[in-house]
């Protein structure tokens, strides 16, 4: 059903309703639990789901505030929600944005855990990206759209556990969230005492699916059955995958529940969850494995490396120049696979920066972009894990 059909299907439903109350007493201000009743409901009661004030705006028609846990924060306005009906049957959603402008494209769950962006006839966002209105035809039963693909914690757990299972990497728990959600890490043993360590962060930003997808594209890749695993056993690995499992429980835009973007919080640690992973790696260092580099994956408006400063001082030396040679040499075309930014966010207590200050050691963070099709991003990861391990092979026989 293109928009224009939906809205005079509304103003019908409107007009048929409207003569029934009219000798009625009149009808009390519509409270938000109106949303979650009748024969079509909209409910926002699952993990990553945020509880945005609804509207009822016709029997099969919501309006969602999309607002963000804090002020002044990213412009990255997440929404999930679901829509339940009894029969197949047009709905409507409009996603109201006070303060920010509309960003992400909405996907829609289907059948066996798979997702798909909605078509583009179903969206129409308004000149000012202030609304956006989503009109949609759903099958009985529910409808499960959102900003990503949704990735709940416990799928997230079931992942990690799995994971570690495949690779025979030991998980421990590292510390707890603010509201005391567990924090894990996953461990691989380097063969040789000393051996440097690699950190490989994640899951800072709740919206940032793009990120989840390419660090477990990243992770199978290096770690699977392809790999030359002499190579890894040079080094100590230390992957925490999921860092801010509060922001993504509550559908945060970006802060944990104490108000802070980790990502600025390398340095200061004032929170539970950096300080968790600056324990974890200090307790590796403690049994002397010297930092080497450190991996931070996220998401953005594109597929995009943020590196230290060109020749800035660190060990291993140009490590982002080299990788990146290694990873556009077996990227088809001519393009090059990632954008490179070598001075985003210099000074700011980010993972990447604090890294490089404390221990002279180089920090990528890696960025896929919001829209970047979910095959490039295995293929972007895929290329970056080989490439790093054609890295390691070299820097261990130098
Ligand atoms: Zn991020």
């Amino acid at each position: 059903m293109t928009p224009s059909a939906l809205v005079r299907f509304v103003a019908l439903g409107v007009a048929l309703i409207l003569p029934a109350c009219a000798t009625q007493t009149p009808l009390a201000p519509q409270s938000v639990s109106t949303c979650e009743t009748g024969a079509t409901r909209l409910t926002q009661d699952f993990s990553t789901a945020p509880d945005y004030a609804c509207e009822r705006a016709g029997e099969a028609a919501f309006a969602l505030t999309v607002t963000p846990e804090d002020p002044d924060i990213n412009p990255s306005p997440w929404y999930a929600f679901d829509l339940h009906a009894e029969a197949m049957s047009a709905a409507q959603v409009a996603l109201e944005y006070p303060e920010y402008r509309h960003r992400y494209h909405p996907r829609i769950e289907l059948e066996g855990g798979h997702w798909a962006a909605l078509p583009e006839d179903a969206i129409s966002v308004s000149e000012d990206g202030r609304r956006a209105v989503l009109a949609l035809e759903i099958a009985p039963g529910a409808t499960r759209i959102a900003a990503q693909e949704v990735i709940t914690l416990e799928e997230r757990a079931l992942w990690r556990a799995d994971f570690g299972d495949r690779t025979g990497m030991t998980r421990n728990v590292i510390g707890e969230s603010r509201e005391g959600r567990v924090i894990e890490a996953l461990t691989r043993q380097a063969a040789v005492s000393g051996a440097p360590l690699i950190i490989i962060l994640g899951g800072q930003h709740p919206p940032e699916v793009p990120g989840v997808l390419g660090l477990r594209a990243f992770l199978d890749a290096l770690f699977g059955e392809q790999t030359d695993l002499s190579v890894l056993d040079r080094y100590q690995w230390l992957i925490i995958p999921d860092l801010n499992p509060d922001g993504v429980e509550h559908g945060h835009w970006r802060h944990n529940t104490g108000g802070l973007d980790l990502n600025r919080d390398w340095g200061p640690f004032t929170q539970p969850e950096t300080r968790a992973a600056f324990a974890a790696i200090e307790a590796q260092i403690a049994q002397g494995h010297a930092p080497y580099l450190l991996l931070d994956f996220h998401a953005t408006r594109r597929d995009v490396l943020y590196t230290p400063p060109d020749a800035a001082e660190l060990t291993p030396f140009a490590f982002s120049e080299d990788w990146i040679a290694l990873i556009d040499a077996a990227w088809p075309g001519d393009e090059p696979a990632f954008d490179r930014g070598p001075s985003h966010n210099v000074g700011m207590p980010t993972s990447k920066t604090w890294f490089a200050d404390t221990y002279a050691a180089p920090g990528v963070t890696v960025e896929y972009g919001d829209d970047t099709d979910r095959d490039r991003i295995t293929a972007l990861s895929r290329t970056a894990a080989r490439a790093l391990v054609r890295y390691l092979g070299v820097a261990q026989a130098d």
